[in-house]
């Protein structure tokens, strides 16, 4: 095996950035190829994806049909400005119809899922007017620029503080295992859901709420059962839209389309991204239903990119969904789903440092914790500072064990490509097994 050149290394280093992260001690693994659920670097040393890079290489990669059908969009028509209409918008349009949740029926295409909730929150209050606040919960990660960086209320919001957008008004979410309102599921009555009720009434000009109904980069957290019905209600009586950010959690990753589908619920506005593509190229989906569409017959739709609606990007969409309904995914989540989540289990039984495992179809979560008081072994002021946390430590010894483990400050998200397999699952799983007693020698307790 050949020594990795480290031209490539040094010219990433030296001119671009990493993101998220102090620029010292950045140590680039270089990638060149990828297969199935396998990456592979520069040496040929080969390394499970066990998250989907950033849970969003739903398919895994080199997938024949999305790949020809992106070429075929390429060789025909390269580009046309949005206000044309190319014959792959309609064929993405149709696609989608066949499986967004009922209503959802007129769509905006940008690049990424921060465009999408950007479009969705200036649509929402275009729409609302003059009712502006958006409610947001604190657990959340929505993106990276102006609005949702503002909606976005993990640690990543407090670098650009003061400078977010006026009218973002904070709720509680239902992190049971910290719960913020430190009460206990079921005799809390879900308290964390009604009290939007009562925050919409005092704040008044609320124009909507948007959730992730699954929070997912800040740990995978699954609400109780009865929660999103709730607020989904809470949102109607209200008279506010009910924003669902499908970014991370639509297209298969919980064994259904979509998350909200787990609870028979209808968002006014839908926004995804990652899976839609099956992260083959990049695109933005904002959905609304049919009124929002009306609306603006005789209102400007005060919006719009020049890559909106870019014919590459979308031809990867209908191919994904053919590909999705091909290989039966939404079934093949819940049969692989409840397998890892077993094993997971098995991880939480054996290891003491194991403070959680949660999660549905193949999006979990593994929480570590450093005592018996469930205390974490790192937090958000850490990320704030650039430090190093112990999960990040372990992380990177996954990774020298072949396995790559997207994380945060305590938490492994655990979220392979939908097309993993059994055996390729306990590979992750044993990797993890073998990395924990690490992270049980620093229990204390
Ligand atoms: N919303 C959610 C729920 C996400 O998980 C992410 C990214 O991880 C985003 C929005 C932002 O998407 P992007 O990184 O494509 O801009």
């Amino acid at each position: 095996m050949k020594e990795e050149s480290s031209d490539d290394k040094e010219i990433i280093k030296e001119y671009t950035f990493k993101t998220w992260s102090k620029q010292k001690g950045w140590d680039p693994i270089i990638v060149t190829y990828a297969k199935g659920v396998y990456f592979y670097d520069k040496n040929g040393k080969k390394y499970l994806d066990f998250s989907s890079q950033f849970v969003n290489v739903n398919l895994g990669y080199g997938n024949e049909k999305v790949i020809s059908s992106i070429k075929e969009q390429l060789d025909k028509l390269q580009y046309i400005n949005p206000s044309f209409g190319a014959d792959v918008r309609a064929r993405a349009s149709r696609s989608l119809l066949k499986v967004m949740p009922k209503g959802i029926t007129k769509f905006f295409f940008s690049t990424s899922g921060t465009e999408a909730n950007e479009a969705a929150i200036k649509i929402t209050r275009l729409y609302k007017k003059p009712n502006y606040k958006i409610l947001a919960r604190y657990r959340s990660y929505h993106g990276s620029t102006e609005s949702s960086i503002s909606l976005t209320g993990d640690y990543r919001r407090w670098f650009v503080e003061p400078h977010t957008m006026p009218g973002v008004v904070r709720i509680p979410e239902p992190y049971c295992f910290r719960c913020p309102l430190k009460l206990k599921y079921p005799d809390c009555g879900i308290a964390c859901a009604n009290y939007v009720d009562y925050v919409i009434k005092q704040e008044k000009h609320v124009a909507g709420i948007i959730i992730e109904p699954i929070t997912g980069t800040n740990g995978v957290i699954v609400p109780p059962k009865e929660y999103m019905p709730l607020i989904r209600k809470i949102a109607k009586e209200n008279d506010i839209l009910f924003i669902a950010d499908e970014v991370m959690t639509g297209w298969g990753r919980v064994g259904e389309w979509f998350a909200v589908n787990l609870w028979n619920i209808e968002p006014d506005i839908l926004t995804t991204a990652k899976g839609a593509s099956a992260s083959y190229v990049p695109i933005g989906i904002t959905g609304f239903k049919k009124e929002i569409g009306e609306y603006f017959e005789e209102n400007v739709f005060a919006h719009g990119h020049t890559f909106e609606a870019h014919p590459v990007s979308l031809a990867a969409i209908p191919a994904v969904i053919e590909e999705y309904e091909r290989l039966n995914i939404l079934s093949h989540v819940r049969i692989m789903g409840d397998y890892l989540g077993k094993r997971l289990m098995e991880l939480k039984e054996r290891h003491k440092s194991v403070g959680d495992v949660r999660g549905v179809g193949l999006f979990w979560a593994m929480e570590l914790v450093k005592d018996n008081n469930n205390t974490p072994f790192g937090g958000y002021e850490d990320k704030y500072d650039g430090k190093i946390t112990l999960v990040d430590t372990l992380a990177k010894k996954l990774m020298e064990k072949g396995v790559y483990v997207y994380n945060g400050p305590s938490w492994f998200i655990i979220a392979p490509p939908l097309v993993i397999n059994k055996e390729e699952i306990d590979q992750g799983v044993n990797a993890l097994d073998e990395i924990l007693n690490e992270a049980d020698k620093e229990f204390a307790g």
